[in-house]
């Protein structure tokens, strides 16, 4: 007898919660020997969504992680994966964008051990903004330019992993999370599914254009150095147009006098000069920013109540 789980995090879904869980319901017949389990993840909900899992959590099926306050997905899919005791281990949004139904086929895939895990990414950016589309693929486009670790386009975060992956996956106790690549850094062979992208079942997307900003720059500073490369070749570069600046200059003087003028492009100069240098501190800031969150070793997460600390 196998056992899947699945962890689903949640914040403020409580429109959805149920008929996430119903719909897990209907499949279950489709499987033979093997048992569920839904871990949902409270990730600080300030809406029903407690109430809703305590209320579900009476199934046999059902068990929950409840955060003290919101500590985002990436949070929340970790404790999902700690809680997990399933053989195969499967991360699920809520809203039903990521089809229970597809669970059958990935299962397949897996027993047929061919590969360890099996993700899904989606082929259309259909019903998404024109702007973030641009946004997703020109990101898409430098993250994978400077990094080692192969960032899919378009992938989800809905997966199907076995527990040796799911092991390695928890392996990774780093602060600043970002799963697209953890997955990918990892290894193990993974089999990519396709799907048409699915609009929510209700409730609303937890995601502003603002929100997908930053954490497009987090996943950069989580996987390449490229940038801080940058700001070196830039100082090396710098270095070498000043010295021709210099040798044109004295060139010059020697040979014509030193007439005074060449305020305007002095200010230009000193002006771009004195950005670059920001933005190379400021790029240096991002990665100690890092650094210093790491080296604190804060929990990912912390838990307020389980379903073993519910009261009857
Ligand atoms: N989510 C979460 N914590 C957050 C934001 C989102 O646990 O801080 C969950 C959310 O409940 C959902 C999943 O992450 O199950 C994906 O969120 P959403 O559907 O809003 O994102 P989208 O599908 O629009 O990218
Ligand atoms: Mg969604």
């Amino acid at each position: 007898m196998k056992k899947i789980s699945l962890v689903v995090p949640c914040y403020n879904e409580q429109e959805v919660i149920k008929l996430f869980y119903d719909e897990v319901q209907k499949i279950k017949k489709d499987f033979k020997n093997v048992s569920f389990e839904i871990i949902f993840v409270n990730d600080g909900s300030k809406d029903r969504t407690l109430e809703l899992m305590r209320e579900l959590s009476k199934n046999d099926d059902v068990r929950y992680v409840s955060f003290s306050r919101n500590f985002g997905k990436e949070a929340a899919m970790y404790a999902g994966l700690e809680a997990s005791t399933g053989d195969y281990v499967a991360i699920m949004d809520a809203d039903l964008q990521d089809p229970p139904a597809l669970l059958k086929e990935m299962y397949e895939i897996l027993e047929s051990k061919e590969y360890d895990s099996v993700a899904t990414r989606r082929v259309t950016r259909k019903g998404e903004p024109v702007i973030r589309s641009f946004f997703a693929r020109l990101y898409y486009k430098i993250i994978n330019k400077i990094s080692k670790t192969e960032i899919v386009d378009g992938a989800r975060d809905f997966r199907l992993m076995t527990r040796q992956m799911v092991d390695s996956v928890l392996s990774l106790k780093e602060y600043n999370r970002f799963s697209k690549g953890i997955f990918s850094w990892v290894g193990y062979r993974t089999k990519w599914l396709e799907y048409e992208n699915v609009e929510r079942a209700a409730g609303e997307t937890k995601w502003s254009f603002w929100k997908l900003f930053l954490y497009s720059l987090e996943s950069i500073v989580a996987f390449s150095t490229v940038p801080l490369s940058i700001a070196s070749v830039m100082g090396i570069l710098f270095c070498f147009v000043a010295f021709i600046i210099i040798i044109f200059i004295i060139v010059r003087t020697l040979m014509f006098g030193d007439p005074t003028s060449g305020w305007p492009s002095m200010v230009c100069i000193m002006f771009f000069i004195g950005g670059v240098q920001l933005l190379c501190l400021g790029i240096m800031g991002q990665y100690l920013s890092k650094t210093y969150l790491e080296v604190k070793k804060r929990p990912i997460y912390i838990v307020a109540e389980t379903e073993k600390d519910k009261i009857n």
